[in-house]
């Protein structure tokens, strides 16, 4: 590991969290182990190498999936309050080390500080969702038709449900499945991206101390460090009841249809457009900050990012110049800095796709309010940092229609609200969608039947961010999945209908007569 520079103690936060310079990416909960290559790990933030770590080959891959099968046997015995103890056990455990975990959260992925420590919170709030709902996991009572009959339904686990997560929330998807599958008795499989693997590291280290302390079996949370190809192993794997998948739509077409083919479940958490509508009838300061924030947060990489904004045109030119004000006062630069608002991209491959996408949008007929364009110099050296743009489009150009995972914010005119939501609802995918008004009609109009298409609508905020208590997911090719909160829970488990009979004769159903 190159010994360039620490600037930011992450030799010590590594060394707390269990990680060395080189690791095996593979482990059922105690020991390590991994035979496959080696992955490197660099930060986009200065382009520093943090750690190697050797990737699963499919042997590794059969071991772990045996494991998990023998734990699942043990583990479903198990009352779900009691698995709510170590989900609780384990929201503790991470209040202990969030402040480790944020910072390599936000040193190996790019994210603010702030963002890193948030992402913690969100599996710290998780668990303490998923421990009270550990006590109910609850099914119908139905009257029977046939007298001295009773029928009920109850959910059972799984098995083994496999997570497969995207890098631009390299811990907190995870937790989001974690929490809610384990409560339901279920043991997980975790394949986290190849981007940052040393998150993945942590957080099984993590987990697994909370199991070992209660003297659990290997095999309850597993995780695999890996590429396309292990994942692929796992999507196609009928032992795997649930895939659980976060990414782009490119790929999750291909889950999606390999996890189908051999009648597997799957949660589908694929890529937004997400748009902000701003009346006539906004708070324009509100509106800004809200776009402000939703387009170059997290550098514009969250699935719930702003990436376009629909504005009336009565207030069109207001909000365009008060927007390229805002966006000259952003402060660009390393993450970890407070003082910072926008850090880097991910890497060098999204810089490129980043710079593509302004090509195609200005071939198209983009004209650019704010220019883009990649920064250099010193602090700038990963050459991961860009500069957040606003291009004036059409809905229909066929870049507007695509997700970027860059801050690239399109903004376009409208007249009424019926047109807004038209193009707002114009898009291939379905994950977030916002308004700005102070107009009840409008508001209502944009969440009734005929408005928002979205997994998630809001009135009066923007589109990123969302709080673990709502059901989290989109329609379209955002893939209609759903994670987190709600009775979200329901897809971790199978349910079943039972019909008891107390009585001395056998009726049955539909009136039927069967006489011997
Ligand atoms: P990606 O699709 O490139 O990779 C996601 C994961 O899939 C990685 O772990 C990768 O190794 C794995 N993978 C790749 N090919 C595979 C295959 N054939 N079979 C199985 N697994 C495979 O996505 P990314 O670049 O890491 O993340 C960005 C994307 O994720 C964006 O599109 C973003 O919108 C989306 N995302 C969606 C949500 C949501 O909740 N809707 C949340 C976060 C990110």
């Amino acid at each position: 590991m190159s010994q360039k520079k620490d600037n930011f103690g992450i030799e010590k936060i590594l060394k707390n969290l269990g990680i060395s310079t080189e690791n095996n990416g593979v482990s059922t909960g105690g020991n390590y182990f991994a035979n496959g290559d080696f992955l490197e790990s660099y930060s986009p933030t200065d382009g520093q190498l943090i750690a190697k770590v050797k990737t699963a080959n499919t042997q590794d891959y059969q071991k772990v999936v045996e494991t998990a099968k023998a734990a699942f046997k043990e583990f479903r015995m198990i009352p779900a309050p009691k698995r709510g103890e170590l989900v609780r056990q384990f929201g503790l455990k991470l209040r202990e080390y969030k402040d480790d975990l944020g910072k390599l959260v936000s040193y190996e992925m790019g994210k603010s500080l702030q963002e890193g420590l948030g992402e913690v919170q969100e599996m710290i709030d998780i668990c303490d969702f998923a421990v009270g709902l550990s006590r109910q996991l609850h099914g119908y009572t139905m009257h029977s038709e046939r007298p001295g009959h009773r029928m009920y339904e109850q959910y059972h686990p799984l098995g083994i449900v496999g997570i497969i997560s995207a890098f631009n929330f390299p811990v907190a998807v995870w937790s989001w499945n974690t929490a809610l599958a384990l409560i339901c008795g279920n043991v997980t499989i975790w394949k986290p991206s190849e981007k940052t693997p040393l998150c993945g590291i942590a957080c099984q280290n993590i987990l697994s101390e909370v199991l070992k302390e209660n003297n659990l079996p290997e095999g309850i949370s597993s995780m695999i460090v890996g590429d396309h190809e292990i994942g692929d192993q796992l999507v196609k794997d009928k032992n795997v009841a649930l895939v659980s998948f976060t990414g782009s739509t490119k790929v999750g077409r291909i889950v999606g249809k390999n996890v189908a083919e051999r009648f597997g479940k799957s949660i589908l958490e694929l890529g937004g457009n997400n748009a902000i509508i701003i009346t006539e009838n906004a708070d324009l300061d509100m509106s800004i900050i809200g776009a402000v924030f939703g387009a170059v947060g997290t550098a514009g990489q969250r699935c719930t990012s702003t990436r376009r904004l629909i504005i009336h045109e009565s207030v069109y030119d207001e909000v365009k110049n008060r927007l390229a004000k805002a966006y000259g006062q952003l402060k660009i630069g390393n993450p970890l800095d407070e003082n910072n608002h926008v850090g880097p991209l991910i890497d060098k491959d999204a810089v490129n796709q980043y710079l593509n996408s302004i090509e195609k949008c200005k071939a198209e007929g983009g004209k650019f309010a704010v220019e883009g364009g990649v920064l250099d110099g010193e602090q700038y050296e990963s050459g991961c940092y860009v500069k957040p743009c606003i291009a004036e489009v059409e809905n229909s150009y066929e870049i507007v229609q695509h997700e970027t995972f860059a801050p690239i914010l399109y903004i376009m005119k409208y007249k009424n609200l019926e047109e807004a939501i038209e193009i707002q609802n114009d898009v291939p995918q379905g994950l977030s969608s916002a308004i700005m008004t102070q107009n009840l009609r409008e508001a209502e109009l944009f969440l009734s039947q005929a408005g928002s298409d979205c997994g998630i609508a809001n009135v009066n905020i923007g589109t990123s961010g969302a709080e673990i208590g709502g059901a989290f997911g989109g329609e379209k090719e955002t893939g209609g999945g759903r994670e987190s909160g709600s009775d979200v829970w329901k897809y971790y488990m199978r349910r079943q209908t039972n019909t008891i009979n107390y009585t001395t004769s056998l009726p049955l159903a539909q009136g039927i007569k069967f006489d011997l």
